[in-house]
C-alpha cells in the first residue's frame, strides 16, 4: 500500500466567497460549510490526485459501495483562533492515527500522514477567515472516507474517496443533559466496530435515541451489549462519573471509542491529583451512589461540546437528579481544555498545533 504521495495538492480557488452570506452569531451546528474542501482518491492501489476545490456536490455512482454496505469512517476535530488571529488545532496527530485505526477495522486503506497534514494546513489557511475568534467559536473539521467503487457485490471496495470539510460553529450549549441508561438497545459489542468512528455506528443510534427523546431525554448512555450491566458511552461522547472525589470511566477496548477529550481529561485530572479509575463502571454502583448522595457528577467528553454535564438520568423508570454542577470537575475540565485550545494558558502537554 502506498502510504506517501509525491503528488502536490492542486488548489482551485472559489471565484467568490460565501463568507458574507453566513450569520456567524447564529450558526446551527454542522449546517454551513466554508468555501473550500479537500478531496483525494484511492485508485489502482494508491492515494492520488489530492485537490482543494470549491465546496460543492460530488458525482458518485449510485452503485458505489458506501451506499449499499456503509463502508465509511470519519473524524471530528476543531480549529480555534486566539485574539491575535493565530489558528490552532488540538492534538491532530491523534485524529490522524484514529481515522487510520477506524479504516483498518473497516477494510479501508490507511491515509498518509503527510497528505493529511498538508491538506489541513492548506485548506484551513485558505479558509482562515471562516475561523472566528472568541471563546466557543471554532471551525469544525470533518475528515471522512467513503467507498466509491461501483458494484453491489458485498466485498471491500477497491476505490475510495478521502475528504475534509470545514464547518464554522458556535459554542455548543447542550443545556441540562438528561440521559436514559440503555436497557434494551446496544451501540457496540465485543469484536464489533464500537471502537471505530464508522458511519453505521451513528445511524444505528438514531432510533433508540429518538425513543429517549420522546420521553423528554436527549441522550442514551449505552451499556454493555451482553448484560446491560456496565456504563459505556453517551451518544458521541465518552462518559465520566464522579463518586465522592474520584472519577470513573470505562476502559477503552473493542466497544469504546478512544476519545481525545477523554484522554485529555484523564491527563488533566492526574496532573491535578484527582484520582481517575479506568475500569468497568457498574450501573448498580452509580445508582447506589445516586441514592446515597455520593454521586456528584456525570459528564460527557467529546470534541463537539468539550464537556457536557448531565443533570438527570433515568434507569428502569426511576429518575435521578444530580446536584448542580457549578464549581464541579466538569466546569474545571472544560475551562482547562478551552484555555489550552484558545491559547489562553500554558500548554504543558504540547497539545496545541499551530496552523
Ligand atoms: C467521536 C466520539 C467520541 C469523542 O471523541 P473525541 O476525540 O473526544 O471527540 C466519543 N464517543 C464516540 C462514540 C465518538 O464517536
Amino acid at each position: 500500500m502506498n502510504l506517501t504521495t509525491h503528488d502536490k495538492i492542486t488548489v482551485r480557488k472559489a471565484e467568490t466567497s460565501r463568507l458574507n452570506q453566513v450569520d456567524f452569531n447564529n450558526l446551527i451546528f454542522g449546517k454551513d460549510f466554508s468555501d473550500h474542501m479537500f478531496e483525494c482518491d484511492y485508485i489502482d492501489g494508491a492515494w492520488q490526485n489530492p485537490v482543494i476545490r470549491p465546496y460543492g456536490p460530488l458525482t458518485i455512482s449510485p452503485a458505489a459501495k458506501v451506499f449499499h454496505y456503509g463502508q465509511a469512517v470519519f473524524e471530528g476535530m476543531k480549529a480555534y483562533k486566539d485574539d491575535n488571529g493565530k489558528v490552532f488545532l488540538f492534538r491532530p496527530d491523534q485524529n490522524h492515527a484514529r481515522i487510520n485505526k477506524s479504516s483498518v477495522r473497516m477494510a479501508i486503506p490507511e491515509f498518509p500522514k503527510d497528505i493529511f497534514f498538508e491538506a489541513l494546513h492548506k485548506l484551513i489557511d485558505l479558509d482562515r477567515d471562516w475561523v472566528k475568534s472568541g471563546l466557543g467559536n471554532s471551525l469544525y473539521i470533518r475528515p471522512f472516507v467513503i467507498a466509491t467503487e461501483a458494484g453491489v457485490s458485498a466485498s471491500a471496495s477497491s476505490e475510495y474517496k478521502f475528504m475534509i470539510l470545514l464547518s464554522p460553529v458556535n459554542a455548543y450549549y447542550t443545556g441540562d443533559v438528561k440521559v436514559v441508561i440503555a436497557e434494551q438497545y446496544s451501540r457496540s459489542a465485543n469484536g464489533g466496530v464500537g471502537a471505530a468512528k464508522a458511519a453505521g455506528n451513528y445511524g444505528a443510534q438514531f432510533f433508540p435515541t429518538n425513543l429517549a427523546k420522546e420521553k423528554g431525554f436527549q441522550q442514551v448512555i449505552w451499556t454493555d451489549a451482553n448484560e446491560h450491566k456496565y456504563l459505556e458511552e453517551a451518544g458521541t461522547m465518552n462518559v465520566f462519573f464522579r463518586i465522592n472525589d474520584s472519577l470513573f470511566t470505562a476502559p477503552t477496548g473493542d466497544r469504546i471509542l478512544d476519545g481525545i477529550t477523554r484522554k485529555s481529561v484523564i491527563a488533566l485530572a492526574k496532573k491535578d491529583g484527582i484520582e481517575v479509575e479506568e475500569r468497568p463502571v457498574l450501573v448498580s454502583e452509580v445508582v447506589e451512589a445516586a441514592k446515597n448522595g455520593t454521586l456528584k457528577e456525570i459528564f460527557g467528553a467529546g470534541t463537539a461540546a468539550v464537556i457536557s454535564p448531565v443533570s438527570t438520568f433515568s434507569y428502569r423508570e426511576e429518575v435521578f437528579e444530580l446536584p448542580s454542577t457549578a464549581g464541579g470537575y466538569s466546569a474545571k475540565f472544560k475551562k482547562d481544555l478551552m484555555d489550552i485550545q484558545y491559547n489562553l494558558s500554558e500548554d504543558p502537554f504540547g497539545w496545541r498545533y499551530e496552523i
